[in-house]
């Protein structure tokens, strides 16, 4: 069977085999591509338009307790300049969000035990309260089962935890042994099972990646059925022991954006930060090939570069509103445009 043959049977059937996945990954053409772009981007637009979902980052603590073998901000690189946001200034920037037309929030941090339930609850409850027209997105990573269910009943919509891959032995090679695969899918669950609309996720051209493996992860995703799923690629940061690693491509990012979409017309699928920042247009790229969703920086300019995940992040030296505005001019680019709305999963047409 070649490779259109292939593509066809995924768009009519949103599912393949793990041996066809392994082959439409490892031996893709150009044509491919854009074969499969082509048909993402319409599926993606008979549902959402031609808009582009913005949602309002706010990077609240750099300190984590983990020790990602891929992150900057992991808990043995001592050069980084640890920072946390108070509740006051969280809410500060959501006020600075909304009055440029946000309405979806999402705050991303380490694992930070400083933030325990108590402290996240009266922060959620807070921005509840101020912006109950918002989406509030938690991106915290891995809590317990009582954490979540306190975390949405604060008013938390929709959480964002990457299960990074999807393959044991993969799994332990970009992290400690005390993290775990399982730990992490059950966390996915226990999200779910807490009434979060529930995003996950993979790095492309990870450390020791290989196309089974993104197989692997396509399977798992099809399985969670998530409504949002966040993939970019990875990039190095120099402190870290993957510091002389190559970065993931732009190009692989985009083949496995259309994949995604294919395999459901319906997610939110975001053109992320790490894709702008390996290719100049990245973003766009991201979303002609089947993307639906860009996550702007709004954290407060001062802490911006002490959240490096990785290295040569951009937009960390804009104001909120010339990242607005730069995003909007990008999408209008390409024939598209920025939707300020809550952004929510569309489950028909
Ligand atoms: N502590 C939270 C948030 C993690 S940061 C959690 O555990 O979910 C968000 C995502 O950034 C991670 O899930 C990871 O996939 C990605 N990331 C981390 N380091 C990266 C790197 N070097 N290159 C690209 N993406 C990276």
């Amino acid at each position: 069977m070649n490779h259109f043959e292939l593509i066809n049977r995924l768009y009519k059937e949103q599912i393949l085999s793990k041996e066809d996945f392994i082959r439409l990954i490892e031996h893709r053409t150009a044509e491919d591509a854009e074969y499969l772009a082509s048909l993402a981007r319409k599926e993606a637009q008979k549902i959402y338009g031609t808009g582009v979902f913005p949602r309002g980052l706010i990077e609240f603590t750099n300190y984590c307790k983990n020790d990602c073998l891929y992150c900057g901000i992991r808990r043995s690189n001592p050069n980084v300049s640890r920072y946390r946001l108070t509740e006051e200034q969280i809410l500060s920037a959501c006020e600075s969000g909304y009055e440029l037309g946000y309405r979806s929030f999402v705050l991303q941090g380490g694992e930070d035990p400083y933030f325990h339930d108590e402290r996240m609850v009266s922060i959620v409850s807070a921005m509840r309260k101020s912006y109950p027209d918002c989406a509030i997105t938690l991106s915290l990573g891995e809590r317990s089962p009582e954490s979540y269910q306190a975390l949405f009943e604060a008013g938390a919509n929709r959480y964002l935890l990457r299960h990074e891959t999807a393959t044991e032995e993969h799994y332990q090679k970009l992290h400690p042994e005390a993290m775990s695969l399982a730990r992490r899918k059950q966390c996915l669950w226990d999200l779910k099972k807490a009434g979060f609309h529930v995003g996950t996720g993979f790095m492309v051209g990870a450390p020791g990646q290989t196309a089974a493996h993104l197989a692997e992860d396509l399977l798992f995703i099809k399985e969670l059925n998530p409504k949002m799923v966040g993939i970019g690629p990875f990039i190095p940061h120099h402190d870290t022991p993957f510091k002389d690693e190559p970065s993931g491509t732009a190009d692989l990012t985009t083949y496995m954006i259309s994949i995604l979409r294919l395999m459901n017309h319906h997610l939110l699928l975001p053109s992320t930060t790490a894709l702008g920042t390996i290719d100049p247009n990245g973003r766009e790229k991201g979303i002609l090939a089947g993307a639906n969703v860009v996550m702007p920086n709004l954290s407060p300019i001062d802490v911006r570069k002490d959240y490096a995940l990785y290295d040569n992040k951009i937009c960390t030296g804009d104001e909120a509103a010339e990242c607005v505005g730069c995003l909007g001019r990008r999408m209008e680019s390409i024939g598209y445009h920025l939707e300020f709305s809550r952004g929510d999963y569309r489950e028909y047409l």
